[in-house]
């Protein structure tokens, strides 16, 4: 087996390696599970693809394939795809100049000490959390898409991705849930960013001590003091978070500025 090298990164920034592997992830492994996509499944695809073309805001040549994918997916007559014709974009042997995305995983701020551990499903909660904070902090970026306007639109499209495609069903199982009992409530930008914390909160509390959970990388409410003192609070010896001071933590660190490309080839 390849040998993998530890990489010391910093906990407070997010890797452009870790992002795009994740997308790589995404597009040609957990999808190729699906070999044709029709109905409620392709709008789910095209849906969760519009997002990402919209919000991702990584680096320009994959931004260019996202929007190729995403444009190529709105032209279609079809109501079914085969998964290989996606591939074929996603491997660009149609040479539209300027598009690329890595194809093989190389994790950074997602390593595992094992390497079971970490990896996709950690790059999944970043893309994610940087959708909606992008979309929290980009008025406008969703004119045109039919999802300008709605405050929910990036979480149900995450949802439903999530429901249909993401490998690991018993996390689908418990999204849904989380989802099915609150996501309703959410009438703002910010509510939508501050209701993925909060939930991606209740995972790590329900998975601390989990055989998932990486020894290195233990499962604690985030972000810690370290990371963000001002979050943190207390209320008559009760710890309490300070959720002003949690979005704006939220908004800064899932922000472009805050992507190294350090490790991304
Ligand atoms: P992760 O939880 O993957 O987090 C990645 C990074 O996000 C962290 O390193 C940190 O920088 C940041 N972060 C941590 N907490 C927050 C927060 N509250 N808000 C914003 N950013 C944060 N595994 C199971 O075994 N059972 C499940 O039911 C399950 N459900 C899942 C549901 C979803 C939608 C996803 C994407 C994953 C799920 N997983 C589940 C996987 C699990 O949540 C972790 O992704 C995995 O255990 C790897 O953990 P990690 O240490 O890399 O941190």
């Amino acid at each position: 087996p390849e040998i993998v090298v530890w990489k010391e990164f910093d906990r407070s920034r997010l890797y452009t390696a870790d992002l795009e592997s994740g997308l790589h992830y995404l597009l040609r492994v957990e999808l190729a599970a699906h070999k044709s996509l029709a109905g409620a499944e392709l709008r789910t695809l095209k849906d969760f693809v519009t997002v990402l073309a919209k919000l991702f805001p990584g680096r320009a040549p994959v931004r260019k394939l996202l929007e190729t994918l995403q444009e190529w997916l709105a032209s279609l007559p079809l109501d079914r795809v085969p998964y290989d014709a996606v591939l074929d974009l996603a491997n660009n042997r149609m040479r539209i100049s300027g598009i690329f995305l890595i194809n093989h995983v190389k994790w950074v701020g997602c390593q595992g000490s094992h390497p079971e551990l970490r990896g996709y499903s950690c790059a999944l909660w970043e893309l994610f959390h940087m959708l909606t904070v992008q979309a929290g902090t980009r008025p406008g970026a969703l004119d045109g898409t039919g999802f300008e306007g709605d405050p929910q639109a990036v979480l149900q499209a995450i949802r439903r991705y999530v429901r249909t495609f993401f490998g690991c069903k018993e996390c689908a199982r418990h999204f849904e849930e989380m989802a099915e009992e609150s996501l309703g409530s959410v009438t703002t930008a910010d509510q939508a960013i501050l209701w993925l914390w909060k939930k991606h909160n209740l995972v790590n509390d329900r998975l601390a001590g989990h055989p998932s959970e990486d020894p290195k990388f233990p499962k604690v409410p985030w972000p810690t003091p370290d990371l963000c003192p001002a979050c943190h609070e207390e209320v008559q010896g009760l710890h309490r978070w300070n959720e002003g001071q949690v979005l704006l933590f939220l908004k800064q660190h899932y922000s472009p500025d805050n992507l190294v490309d350090m490790f991304a080839e």
